[in-house]
């Protein structure tokens, strides 16, 4: 009897998958994932006044201008989408710019604050962990977080560092790749940066300061880089930035970097080996998780 159930079996389960496919836009093949920071609600760092015209945030900086980094990257020949957690912006001439640029959308109404766990990874949670899923459903040869940094909601000059920040395991080289082609095409050529470069930063985040995303790349095999080496709390940085072409030519020292990784790129991939089992470093991690009782995360200590 058993099985003339088997056909409605697998119709039932290729059902679960496919609906499992649907949840994300864009075909399941892979490509580079270029993420933009914050969403059109909550769009990150501003600049705290005008700079060379402009007054922009993080968000709506790499919504006009994520575009050029992608086309340094396709051009090489590496496919690459652009995604966003949030939903479509309101703002009608910021839709038409990330209609341009062909901004997938997550968006998912995460409430603003909040920790979801990832889907891959449920021991893992962060807000915003929905873009490191969609690196991992678009099996990400790398995954580029677009952001700019800040200090403070005011003008400041000094105690600022040009970084870019990595996954533990299989993020550093991606990160100098990046690092170097913005020191060697705009920091302290064009962009002033008090004669400083931009230095790499490798992290293993705890569950409370929210980079739960950033093991979830780890956790995955994907190589991760948080860009945040301009601080548009820095007049002289906002004031390049807010030049087209300098912004242009900053996106696209982004995709250089980028493109220079992935062809010199060799050695295997750190990938967690059972996602049922804690790794390395979960303890802290695990008990950080519990103590935020973010709703269906999983608590494997
Ligand atoms: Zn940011």
């Amino acid at each position: 009897m058993l099985h003339r159930l088997y056909p409605a079996l697998v119709m039932c389960l290729l059902g679960l998958l496919m609906a499992a496919c649907q949840q994300f836009p864009g075909p399941p093949t892979p490509a580079v994932v270029l993420d933009i920071g914050h969403t059109a609600e909550y769009p990150g760092a501003r600049t705290p006044g005008q700079a060379g015209g402009k007054r922009f945030s993080e968000f709506e900086f790499w919504c006009e201008n994520a575009k050029y980094t992608r086309q340094v990257i396709e051009e090489a020949g590496f496919p690459c989408v652009i995604c966003n957690r949030g939903d479509e912006p309101d703002d009608e001439q910021l839709e038409e710019l990330a209609e341009q640029s062909d901004v997938l959308f997550l968006g998912k109404n995460e409430k603003p604050g909040r920790r979801y766990p990832s889907r891959y990874f449920p021991d893992r949670v962060a807000a915003g962990i929905i873009s490191a899923d969609y690196a991992v459903y678009r099996q990400a040869p790398a995954a580029i977080f677009l952001h700019h940094n800040s200090t403070s909601s005011r003008w400041r000059r000094y105690g600022q560092k040009s970084i870019i920040l990595a996954n533990r395991h299989n993020g550093s080289p991606l990160a100098q790749a990046i690092a170097d082609s913005l020191n060697a095409r705009v920091l302290n050529h064009g962009m002033p940066n008090r004669g400083q470069r931009c230095k790499v930063q490798t992290r293993f985040y705890d569950a409370s300061r929210g980079g739960g995303w950033l093991n979830v790349c780890d956790d995955a095999g994907i190589p991760a880089a948080i860009i945040e080496a301009a601080f548009l709390n820095n007049r002289k940085h906002a004031r390049y930035l807010a030049d087209p072409a300098n912004a242009r030519r900053y996106a696209e020292a982004v995709g250089h970097g980028v493109v220079h990784y992935l062809r010199s790129r060799s050695g295997t991939q750190h990938r967690r080996a059972n996602v049922d089992e804690p790794d390395e470093g979960s303890f802290g991690y695990a008990r950080e998780s519990r103590r935020l009782d973010v709703p269906g995360a999983r608590h494997l200590l």
